[in-house]
């Protein structure tokens, strides 16, 4: 299997050839091609897999594919979520969406807690499609008005069993209820315990899944 069997526009593929990466990983050659079609997934799988891709890569995709001509070029609406546990991991995580999409026109940025928020909300206001976030950083912001969540059409929860071991249950399903009913759902975990699957069972549409 090679990236360029999986349809992925050729600005997502130069930014590989950029990373030096040749050949997808196992989780990238299952999880691609279910997300490019549009379903959710719930993914077992460790840090070091290649997971940051398998699902940034076909984000990307679909946000390409799916640009919105009708919507002005200055507006740049949250149209893709990405929850982490920890701030080391959602710096990782936009490190690669960013490394990922350099060559598209698509703009992420990363928030999380612990640090001034005013700078992040400066980012915002300006327009993102893809945010990277801790969870109580991202409900800070949603009260303070510097981003809507009601154009978000992917959420991905990464190291979800992380979250949960954190706290941020309440968090998550606060934030679930901003987001629009109808969505493209990503979990992660490393492990598949009870409450991990009724996260899934709670979140996810008729989720693929996805070991490796
Ligand atoms: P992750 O499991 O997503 O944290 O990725 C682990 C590491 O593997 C990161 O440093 C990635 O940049 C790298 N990586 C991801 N996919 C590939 C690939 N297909 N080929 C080579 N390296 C990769």
């Amino acid at each position: 299997v090679r990236f360029s069997d999986f349809g992925l526009s050729p600005d997502i593929l130069r930014a590989l050839t950029d990373q030096g990466y040749e050949h997808p990983t196992p989780i990238q050659a299952q999880a691609i091609p279910v997300v490019l079609q549009g379903r959710d997934v719930m993914g077992a799988a460790q840090t070091g897999t290649g997971k940051t891709a398998g699902f940034s890569l076909p984000i990307i995709q679909l946000l390409l594919a799916h640009a919105n001509a009708s919507m002005s070029p200055a507006r740049h609406p949250v149209r893709a979520l990405i929850l982490t546990p920890t701030r080391e991991l959602a710096v990782q995580v936009a490190e690669n969406v960013q490394a990922y999409s350099r060559h598209t026109p698509l703009r992420a940025t990363v928030v999380y807690g612990g640090v001034d928020i005013k700078p992040q909300a400066a980012i915002m206001r300006g327009g993102v499609e893809i945010v990277i976030a801790t969870p109580g950083r991202l409900l800070d912001h949603v009260e303070q008005k510097n981003i809507s969540l009601s154009q978000v059409q992917m959420l991905v929860m990464d190291e979800a069993d992380r979250m949960l071991d954190m706290g941020f249950l309440p968090d998550l399903q606060r934030i679930i209820n901003m987001l629009p009913k109808v969505r493209q759902n990503l979990m992660f975990s490393a492990t598949f315990s009870p409450e991990i699957k009724r996260l899934a069972s709670t979140f996810l549409t008729d989720p693929v899944t996805i070991e490796v």
